[in-house]
């Protein structure tokens, strides 16, 4: 297992991190099988999207924050960043892409994101290769 350090500058952001863990596949010695990409943080997920158009990534956060409004009156919770925990549930906390001949194989346009709901904070990401037998 590899850790990714991702530094995040907004409240909601996503960042691409597609090319730090593809740099990973040497140092993980894997060719063929899986990557899991796991985000240990309760407010910050990870997903794959669209990242040739940054229009895409930075629609999908205008809609979770309309989904999930930051300064809802009735959330409970005392830190304050209940809708970050809402929509870090929502995305998920990680995903599997499959590796094929030592590369991430993806579709052309998809792109591996962090997606930050609390920032900016410093964050961890944990990579862990499953190869195939
Ligand atoms: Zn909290």
């Amino acid at each position: 297992m590899r850790a990714l350090a991702v530094k995040t500058r907004q409240r909601d952001e996503m960042v691409d991190i597609t090319r730090q863990v593809a740099a990973l596949l040497p140092e993980l010695a894997i060719s063929e099988g899986a990557v899991h990409i796991f985000c240990p943080h309760t407010t910050g997920a990870i997903t794959i999207n669209e990242a040739c158009d940054p229009d895409v990534a930075a629609d999908m956060l205008y809609y979770l924050d309309k989904l999930v409004r930051h300064d809802d009156p009735g959330f409970r919770h005392a830190e304050g960043n209940s809708a970050a925990h809402i929509k870090t549930s929502l995305v998920g906390p990680g995903v599997f892409v499959p590796v094929e001949g030592g590369r991430l194989h993806l579709g052309a346009w998809q792109g591996i994101f962090f997606c930050e709901f609390d920032g900016p904070r410093n964050r961890n990401v944990w990579v862990r290769a499953l190869p195939a037998k």
